[in-house]
């Protein structure tokens, strides 16, 4: 199964993907994760792409088509991937078109208030990329990562003016990739507003799994 998760930064993409795994038995993709990974790893990707993200703004296309090209060329995703967080541009949309077709995309739906509520209390793994919430979904250990045991961190654009850069960028340039699935007859919409189990289940209704 082939299945993009569209919807705005905080929506649950990542949360959510990290369940469906196994339910669809196909590798998540996290654009966004394999960028902080190359931040981490301080190689030439990360290094030209740091100061963009962390500012909220989006890396540019080209960059970002070829990484996911080759990432959907090897084996693990010859049987299907969970996209989440590409394509976020109509460009980038096409390009995918051309290279690889995607059976669903789930278009997660969320209003503003629940978007900074989860945002503003993000943590994330610096090991595994692995997302944690202060209120919601709080790591046994505090600051620790349940998975690998890797530190907590907050994301450098999860504070207050990146995260309205990003709200921004959602709106202008990514947003419209709603109506260019819906008019492909692709899209289901997921409610994304309840915890995160309700969600699970909204998924696979959506899906009819
Ligand atoms: P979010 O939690 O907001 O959905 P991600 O982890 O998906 O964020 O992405 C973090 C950042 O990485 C984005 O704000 C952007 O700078 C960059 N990024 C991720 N995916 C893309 C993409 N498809 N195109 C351009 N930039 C991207
Ligand atoms: P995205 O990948 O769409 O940017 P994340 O999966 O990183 O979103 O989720 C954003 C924040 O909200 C994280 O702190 C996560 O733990 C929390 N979160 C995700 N889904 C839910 C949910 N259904 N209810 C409450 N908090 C959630
Ligand atoms: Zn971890």
């Amino acid at each position: 199964m082939k299945l993009i998760f569209l919807g705005p930064p905080g929506a649950g993409k990542g949360t959510l993907a990290a369940k469906a795994v196994d339910l669809v038995k196909v590798p998540h993709i996290s654009t966004g994760v394999i960028f902080r990974s190359a931040i981490a790893a301080q190689s030439p990707l990360g290094r030209k792409v740091k100061a963009i993200i962390d500012s909220g703004k989006l890396v540019d296309d080209d960059t970002t088509i070829e990484l996911v090209k080759e990432r959907l060329s090897q084996g693990d995703a010859q049987k299907g991937y969970i996209l989440d967080g590409f394509p976020r541009t109509i460009p980038q949309a096409e390009a995918l078109a051309e290279f690889s077709s995607a059976d669903k995309v789930l278009n997660f739906d969320i209003p503003d208030a629940k978007v900074l509520e989860r945002l503003s209390g993000r943590r994330v793994c610096k090991k595994c990329g692995a997302n944690y919430h202060v209120l919601f979904n709080k790591p046994k250990k505090e600051s620790l990562c349940d998975a690998c045991g890797g530190e907590v961190y907050i994301r450098e654009d999860d504070k207050e003016e990146a995260i309205r850069k990003r709200l921004e960028v959602y709106r202008d340039q990514t947003a419209p990739l709603i109506d260019f699935y819906r008019k492909k007859g692709l899209l289901l919409d997921v409610d994304a507003r309840p915890g995160t189990d309700e969600v699970v289940k909204n998924f696979k209704q959506a899906l009819g799994l």
